[in-house]
C-alpha cells in the first residue's frame, strides 16, 4: 500500500525550467496587519497556465524517457491539470489526450482543444472519463499523468517551497489548498528539506474536505462532492492512494476548514486589496489567515495563492459588491 518515495525537488526544478516560471513573492500589508505578523503571496497565478499544477506536470512528463514521451501522455482532468498536460505537450510537441464526461462545458472543451489537446468524450460521469483515459493508456501504450498521486508531481509541486526557502530564508508558516494532497505533500516536504524550521499549514474547504476526513479516519475515505466556490478543491484522494496521504499524514501536523462565505470574502479581499482575480480554491488561505486570532500566527507567513482560473460569470460579482452567484 503505502511506500516512501524520494521526492527529488533540487531535479525538478531544474527539470522544469523552461516550462514553468519563478513566481514572485508580493508582500501584503493588509494581511500582515490583520495578522500581527509579517505576510507574503506567492503567486502562482503568474504561470502561464494560471495555475500551480504546471510544476507537477512539466515535472512528471520530462521525467519520462524520450520514448515513452514520444507516444503521448493521457488524463482525465478538465481543470487546472488538465490544461497543464495539454500546455507542456503543446510546448514539448508531443500529443496530450484528454478524457472528458459529456457534462463538461464546451468552453473548458474548446479551451483543451486551443491548446492542441485530443479530447476524448467518454460517457456521463468522471469515473467513465477516468476508465477510458486508462484504456487508451493501454490501448495505446501512452502514459496516464496523475493530477496529485506521484512522486515527480509532488516533486514538481515541492519546487514551491525551494523558491520560498530562497526568497524568505527565515519563513515560519506556509499556508497551502489542500485536496489531493500534491501540493501540500511537495511544500512540505520542500520545506523539510530546505527550511526545516517552517511548518505547513493545509487549507480545505468545509464542504468535503476529503483529505481531512481521511485523516481523521486514519485511511482515505470517499465521500460525496457538493458544489463549492473551491472548484478545483473538489474531489477525492483514492481508496488507493500511494503517497499523499503518507506524506500529509507524516509531515502536516496543522489543517484549516473554510466555509464558503470566508472563501468569497477571501476572493474579494484580493481583488480589492491587490487587483488580484484570484479563483476560491487558491483563496482559501487568505481565509483562513483571516479567520485566525491575530498574533496567533507565527510569521513570517507565506500564503500560496493557487490559480486564478475562476468561473468568468464570476468575476462581475468579485469585483462589485454583489453576493457570490452560489451563495
Ligand atoms: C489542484 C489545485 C489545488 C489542490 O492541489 P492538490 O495537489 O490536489 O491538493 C489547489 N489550488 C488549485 C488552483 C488547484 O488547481
Amino acid at each position: 500500500m503505502s511506500s516512501t518515495p524520494e521526492i527529488d525537488i533540487v531535479a525538478a526544478r531544474q527539470r522544469i525550467s523552461g516550462i514553468a516560471v519563478r513566481t514572485p513573492l508580493v508582500p501584503s500589508l493588509p494581511l500582515s496587519e490583520a495578522a500581527g505578523t509579517d505576510v507574503y503571496l506567492k503567486l502562482e497565478t503568474t504561470q502561464p497556465t494560471a495555475a500551480f499544477k504546471l510544476r507537477g506536470a512539466a515535472s512528471k512528463i520530462l521525467s519520462l524517457p524520450e520514448e515513452d514521451r514520444a507516444a503521448g501522455v493521457v488524463t482525465a482532468s478538465t481543470g487546472n491539470h488538465g490544461r497543464a498536460v495539454a500546455y507542456v505537450a503543446r510546448r514539448l510537441g508531443i500529443e496530450a489526450t484528454v478524457c472528458i464526461s459529456d457534462g463538461v462545458p464546451p468552453g473548458k472543451v474548446a479551451a483543451l482543444r486551443d491548446l492542441g489537446a485530443r479530447v476524448v468524450v467518454a460517457g456521463a460521469s468522471q469515473t467513465e472519463a477516468m476508465r477510458r483515459a486508462f484504456e487508451i493508456v493501454e490501448e495505446e501504450n501512452r502514459t496516464f499523468i496523475h493530477p496529485f498521486d506521484d512522486p515527480e508531481v509532488i516533486a514538481g509541486q515541492g519546487t514551491i517551497a525551494a523558491e520560498i526557502a530562497e526568497d524568505l530564508p527565515d519563513v515560519a508558516t506556509v499556508f497551502v489548498p489542500l485536496s489531493g494532497g500534491g501540493l501540500l505533500s511537495g511544500i512540505a516536504e520542500g520545506l523539510r528539506q530546505f527550511s526545516p524550521g517552517a511548518e505547513a499549514v493545509g487549507v480545505s474547504m468545509t464542504r468535503v474536505p476529503v483529505m481531512y476526513m481521511s485523516l481523521q479516519a486514519g485511511h482515505p475515505v470517499d465521500a460525496p462532492e457538493e458544489e463549492t466556490l473551491a472548484d478545483s478543491l473538489r474531489g477525492g484522494i483514492e481508496l488507493d492512494n500511494r503517497y499523499t496521504f503518507d506524506l500529509v499524514r507524516r509531515l502536516v501536523q496543522q489543517f484549516v476548514l473554510v466555509d464558503e462565505e470566508e472563501i468569497w470574502e477571501a476572493m474579494r479581499f484580493l481583488f480589492r486589496e491587490h487587483r488580484l482575480i484570484v479563483e476560491g480554491g487558491a483563496a482559501v488561505g487568505v481565509a483562513a489567515l483571516l479567520a485566525r486570532r491575530p498574533g496567533s500566527v507565527r510569521g513570517p507567513v507565506v500564503i500560496v495563492i493557487s490559480g486564478a482560473n475562476v468561473e468568468p460569470s464570476y468575476v462581475a460579482a468579485l469585483v462589485s459588491a454583489a453576493p457570490a452567484p452560489t451563495l
